[in-house]
């Protein structure tokens, strides 16, 4: 993509302005992009209005893509193609791309690295594939094991964690996990952990090796439901 300075949009006509706006949706697979970039936004299909908001991030040729939540709402077959597209605009542009999401399935998909984070703090981070294998975080742990595995016989109830996120206001003292921790400590209630190393990445938890080699029994079972503590 051609690198184009904020001076130089100041100088361009309407019609130069048109066309740089027909190249991005073009860029983006929007079909007919010349008649999409004079339609509401009413007027184009949700995976549509995901495809003009990349273009609209691509306009400034960043160097990081922050994309929050770009699949939600959208079924799987347009979450396919939009994951495609930032994947094929990644390496085309080389540029980075921060993906925000709650879908385990996603992250697994796309990702080079996870990044988990509780409560406003970064619990977890590791390589996707040992993130999956061997999650060091009761918490990333309890994520991985709430997801419906199609490779498995439904013999027991999907495993839950139970309570909810604490409001910022009412974080706990300590690990902020702790409260809806099965591995909880003394400790965990008086420090909160930072993070350290644990295999390829990181963790906060004081009892990140036991997670980490245990990691099957310590959700495996439970039945709470969000909002029992
Ligand atoms: S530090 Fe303690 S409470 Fe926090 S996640 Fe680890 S074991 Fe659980």
């Amino acid at each position: 993509m051609r690198l184009v300075s904020c001076d130089r949009y100041a100088a361009r006509t309407p019609a130069s302005i048109r066309a740089r706006v027909t190249e991005l949706l073009s860029r983006v697979g929007i079909t007919d992009p010349a008649l999409r970039a004079r339609q509401f936004p009413h007027e184009i299909s949700g995976g549509m209005c995901q495809r003009v908001l990349i273009a609209i991030a691509l306009a400034g040729n960043p160097a990081l893509l922050i994309a929050d939540e770009p699949t939600t709402a959208l079924d799987v077959t347009i979450q396919a193609q939009v994951l495609d597209l930032l994947a094929g605009l990644r390496r085309e542009q080389g540029m980075s791309v921060l993906l925000i999401t709650h879908d385990m399935g996603v992250a697994a998909q796309v990702a080079d690295r996870i990044l988990v984070m509780y409560a406003g703090s970064l619990v977890e981070v590791a390589p996707t594939a040992e993130f999956f294998a061997q999650p060091g975080h009761p918490y990333s742990l309890g994520l991985i094991q709430a997801v419906p595995r199609v490779d498995e016989a439904r013999a027991k109830r999907l495993a839950a964690i139970p309570g909810a996120v604490p409001e910022a206001r009412d974080r706990p003292a300590g690990c902020p996990f702790h409260p809806r921790c099965p591995l909880r400590l003394d400790l965990c209630e008086a420090q909160e952990p930072e993070l350290s190393p644990a295999g390829s990445g990181l963790v906060a938890c004081h009892r990140s090796d036991q997670v980490r080699s245990d990691g099957a029994v310590i959700w495996a079972g439970r039945t709470a439901r969000a909002g029992q503590s």
